[in-house]
């Protein structure tokens, strides 16, 4: 039986850093009516519920819950944060295929319970369990998108803005490709105050040696999440912002220009893998890829990155429902 779609229902998958900490960003953010948290851990996503749901009179009226997998028959956007954490000796390739086999059986509850909804993954790797979603679950491509380089984007954007002394607001810049140690800053579509980056620096002759800045900016920004995991043991509250920003952009339909993980056909000349590009997103969820002009290296790079996910996805079965 069909559902009738409640628009404003947002369901978290995996209570744990990531799943608690965009909760917590989402209701201080007001739109959703209601936030659903799953965990395999039942008493986990009660707990975070629950103290979630005790800040209630501080915020708008929102209905915050422990859910269960009867949630995703009416729900508008289901972020998946759920995954298994690297265990010692465990190989990358390893975890990825336990993540893939967590994600191909949240995949099937969601079908099983018709759900409408746009799925975001967030669970790493991002790509790759994004792909693994959109393959299994036979839905058009725009409505399994991932959370990709979107907080990738933020970090930069904010790097950028600590070294100009600028609002990280009026830093446009965009992280493309994968989520992970081969994302490609693209200086040629960085901009502040309408010039691009490289005739801004010139003119604000604020540090000796910009093209070393540059490299230093780049290298922190990919390496940030290491310092981060090595600082705490995860990285959770601008993940959480991040996971706002898109959900919000799904449920006010408000078109946002998001670097969200997607499945590429053509665009930038690549196929057949999900990768981070700047697309509009809306309602619908990935309403359009926007296929900017690039430089030759950026393009190259993209590709390389591509390479490197797809490298990734050697041994992981993607195979459909039906
Ligand atoms: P965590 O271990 O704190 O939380 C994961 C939760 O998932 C746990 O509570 C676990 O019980 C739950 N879980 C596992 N299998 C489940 C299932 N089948 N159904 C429901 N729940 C299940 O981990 P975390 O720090 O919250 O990170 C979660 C994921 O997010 C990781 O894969 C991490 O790498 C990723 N992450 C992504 C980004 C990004 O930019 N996309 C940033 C940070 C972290």
């Amino acid at each position: 039986m069909k559902h009738h779609l409640n628009a404003r229902k947002v369901v978290i998958v995996g209570a744990g850093d990531v799943g608690a900490s965009f909760a917590y960003a989402l209701l201080q953010d007001g739109t959703a009516e209601c936030i659903s948290l799953i965990d395999v851990r039942r008493e986990l996503a009660e707990g975070q519920a629950l103290d979630l749901a005790h800040g209630l009179p501080f915020v708008n009226t929102t209905h915050v819950q422990a859910g269960s997998q009867e949630d995703y028959a009416d729900a508008k956007v289901i972020v998946i944060t759920a995954g298994a954490k690297q265990t010692p000796g465990e190989s990358r390739l390893n975890l990825t295929r336990r993540n893939a086999q967590i994600v191909t059986s949240i995949m099937d509850d969601i079908a099983h319970h018709e759900s409408q909804a746009v799925v975001i993954m967030a669970a790493n790797p991002v790509d790759t369990l994004t792909y693994v979603a959109l393959k299994r679950s036979g839905w058009p491509a725009n409505r399994v998108l991932g959370s990709g380089t979107v907080l990738d984007t933020a970090r930069f954007r904010h790097m950028l803005s600590v070294h100009c002394g600028v609002d990280a607001k009026n830093v446009h810049a965009y992280i493309l490709g994968e989520h992970g140690d081969s994302e490609v800053p693209v200086w040629s579509m960085t901009h502040l105050a309408g010039m691009r980056m490289n005739e801004y620096c010139p003119a604000c002759q604020k540090c000796e040696d910009w093209m070393k800045e540059r490299e230093r900016i780049v290298a922190e920004v990919r390496d940030s999440a290491y310092h981060i995991i090595d600082a705490k043991g995860s990285t959770c509250y601008a993940i959480g912002l991040a996971l706002v920003r898109i959900v919000v952009a799904i449920l006010r339909n408000e078109h946002g220009v998001l670097t969200v993980s997607t499945l590429l056909n053509g665009e930038y000349g690549l196929s057949d893998v999900c990768i981070s590009v700047p697309c509009i997103v809306s309602n619908t969820g990935v309403e359009r890829i926007i296929e900017g002009n690039l430089t030759d290296d950026e393009l190259r790079a993209l590709h390389a990155s591509a390479a490197v996910i797809q490298e990734n996805m050697t041994g992981i079965k993607t195979p459909a429902i039906h």
